[in-house]
């Protein structure tokens, strides 16, 4: 879990400035648009790099009856969360063999099978536990990653009926995930949700009595109203970063950004025309100019491919990285401006102050927005305001 900090102890150097009404306001904004499925919150990673257990109280305060996350570590440290209702269900979905099966049975854990060898173990652990688990059935529709895939379903629900008469288990969920739900019309969508129905009516003929039944990530609860049936799944919406370019940026989805990466200025100084710039010399100044630099780099999750390319608002105008950014450093030529050592400089945020955004950050790295803000490191304090 991140390090918490208020604004008046935060290291000087820099800060992720966390903003939970945003985050409150996005799962309203995700909840009016999916009136009838139940809200899981999807914390894994911690909360996207913004903070699992704070994300989590804030989600569930504007409405989240669920909460998801990737491993069972994540999910039993939610639980362990005092400030969490104690009726808040809890999902986790990435299991391998000889996990804390039985710890998260005694936790009253939502677990996701995907195969007889889960199973197994959950069944041992129900029976050591002395309660019953309680399951989730994962059937991979498309994906091609995690999930049961068709031809093994009806082996896997018979057995896990089995289970559940012999009282190790319920079946509370059936589910699966999209390969391409953020690519609006591509043929997957529809073929990934007329299976996920072929596959649940098989298992709802066979006996099972799913509290939920869900397929909805954040592309898909933002734009397939037909994909929310019982509960939706958003994680990148409910922190304000759009889901890719082709569905829109984060205003026109009615999404706020939820992170606002700053620094302060280490140095400012002047130099001469043609003085290279970091490691390499991959920036050359074209005249005299001012350098600042910026105290963040590829250890806190700058990402290094955005050398030469990454925006950063520094006294009102849109700097960009000049030259190689470092493991902790990275510069920006300022043009001849002169402003103090220690003025902001705004690498990302909502973008209503002039600053870039995450998914600036994404196109000059190549990548998505996701991997700008989970990626930011452990050395930069999370700041949180309107909480
Ligand atoms: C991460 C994840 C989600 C949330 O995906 P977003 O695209 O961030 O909304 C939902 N379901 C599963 C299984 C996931 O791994």
């Amino acid at each position: 879990m991140s390090e918490t900090a208020d604004l008046t102890t935060a290291p000087s150097r820099a800060r992720a400035e966390i903003d939970l009404a945003a985050l409150r306001a996005n799962v309203r904004t995700l909840r009016a648009t999916a009136p009838g499925a139940a809200f899981m919150a999807v914390v894994k990673a911690d909360g996207y790099g913004h903070g699992a257990l704070p994300c989590a109280r804030a989600a569930v305060e504007a409405g989240a009856t669920w909460l998801g996350a990737a491993t069972p570590e994540e999910a039993l440290a939610l639980r362990a969360d005092g400030a969490l209702p104690a009726d808040v269900r809890i999902m986790c979905w990435l299991w391998t063999p000889g996990g804390p099966w039985r710890e998260a049975v005694e936790a009253g854990l939502d677990v996701s099978v995907s195969g007889l060898w889960a199973l197994r173990e959950v069944e041992q652990a129900a029976r050591a536990a002395g309660r019953p688990a309680l399951v989730q059935l994962k059937a991979d529709t498309g994906l091609g990653r995690n999930g049961c895939p068709p031809a093994d379903w009806p082996e896997l629900v018979a057995q896990a009926l089995r289970a559940e008469r012999e009282g190790l288990l319920r079946i509370t969920g059936l589910w699966s995930h999209f390969a391409c739900a953020d690519e609006p019309g591509h043929p997957s969508i529809a073929a990934q949700l007329a299976l996920f129905h072929e596959m649940a009516a098989h298992a709802e003929k066979e006996g099972a009595r799913p509290e939920v039944r869900h397929i909805a990530n954040s592309p898909a609860t933002l734009t397939l109203p037909e994909t929310h049936l019982d509960l939706v799944r958003p994680g990148i919406a409910m922190y304000g970063v759009s889901p890719g370019p082709e569905l829109g940026s984060s205003a026109d989805l009615g999404l706020r950004p939820v992170m606002t990466l700053a620094a302060s200025l280490a140095l400012v100084k002047h130099v001469p025309g043609g003085h290279g710039v970091s490691y390499g010399h991959h920036y050359l100044t074209p005249g005299e100019t001012t350098l600042g630099l910026v105290p963040l780099g590829y250890a806190d999750g700058v990402p290094r491919h955005a050398s030469g390319t990454g925006p950063v608002l520094v006294g009102g105008k849109w700097r960009t990285a000049a030259g190689r950014i470092a493991m902790d450093q990275f510069v920006v030529d300022l043009g001849g401006d002169e402003p103090e050592p220690g003025a902001e400089a705004v690498l990302f945020g909502p973008g209503d102050r002039g600053e870039p955004t995450a998914q600036d950050w994404a196109q000059a790295a190549g990548t998505i927005g996701y991997e700008i803000v989970t990626r930011i490191g452990v050395r930069v304090p999370r700041v949180y305001v309107n909480e």
